[in-house]
């Protein structure tokens, strides 16, 4: 299967209405071409649900990531570069307005694949007074073996480029702290990233994310959450060692400086 037909399939896995992880134009999708220099991602105004191939533009990795350094953060701006970043002179499609955050997390070691959704039981806590809070602790040892250590928490931030270069800051705050990077990104009153090697583990980060959450809010009913005890996390959780930790840092400056 081409990396375009396994696009489709996760947009559909994702979309699909009984998932309620997205309805009507909600959410996007995205992948690193064959050629690793150019992605492909959900062009505006098509939806996860029924989506095809050509419901997707094929987009410039560098373009996109010189214009998430350097465009300024106003709508002609932002539309000049989304245009300016599309492969095929003759694309009439424009890409999501969340291109640029599609474009630096494929940019990221080893991520392939990225998957954005709303859903319903995720939202419902990111919507609440006391998310951030509530997603301190881990809860059951197979959402740190799917999940990893901790979510990337993001606060509220307009879409688009101020989005994408919130959430770039916010990513690299959690590797210097983790040494490894997020498998589930949390945005405050918006939605869920998940950004991975493979559409497999795409569905399962958003799967068991969704899980996590419905456990969550069911702890509220219950005297709230009873987080597992950090020797009992740090058991189940495999740390990445410094070498590791050094290498991903190094590979993430030399992404930036090729575009500084
Ligand atoms: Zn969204």
């Amino acid at each position: 299967m081409t990396i375009l037909q396994q696009l489709v399939e996760l947009s559909h896995w994702l979309g699909a209405e009984h998932r309620e992880l997205a309805i009507l134009g909600e959410g996007n999708t995205s992948a690193l071409a064959e050629d690793g220099k150019s992605f492909y991602v959900k062009a505006s105004g098509t939806r996860l649900m029924d989506i095809e191939e050509d419901g997707f533009v094929r987009v410039d990795l560098q373009k996109t990531l010189h214009a998430l350094e350097h465009a300024e953060e106003n709508d002609e701006a932002t539309r000049a570069a989304l245009e300016a970043g599309r492969v095929d002179p003759n694309e009439k499609k424009m890409p999501s307005v969340e291109t640029f955050l599609h474009a630096y997390l494929l940019s990221l070691p080893g991520i392939r694949f990225v998957g954005h959704t709303h859903p319903v039981a995720v939202n419902a806590l990111l919507c609440s007074r006391q998310a951030e809070e509530l997603i301190a602790g881990r809860l059951f040892p197979d959402e740190i073996v799917v999940c990893g250590i901790a979510p990337l928490w993001v606060p509220y931030t307009d879409p688009g480029l101020p989005l994408a270069r919130e959430l770039r800051r916010r990513v690299e705050g959690y590797v210097r702290q983790y040494g490894v990077l997020p498998k589930v990104i949390l945005m405050q009153n918006h939605g869920l990233i998940t950004p991975a090697e493979t559409p497999q583990k795409v569905i399962a980060a958003t799967a068991m994310t969704v899980k996590t959450v419905k456990i969550l809010l069911g702890t509220m009913a219950a005297g709230g959450p009873n987080f597992l005890a950090p020797h009992h996390v740090e058991r189940i959780y495999t740390r990445p060692d410094e070498a590791y930790r050094q290498q991903i840092i190094a590979q993430m400056q030399a992404a930036r400086e090729s575009v500084a």
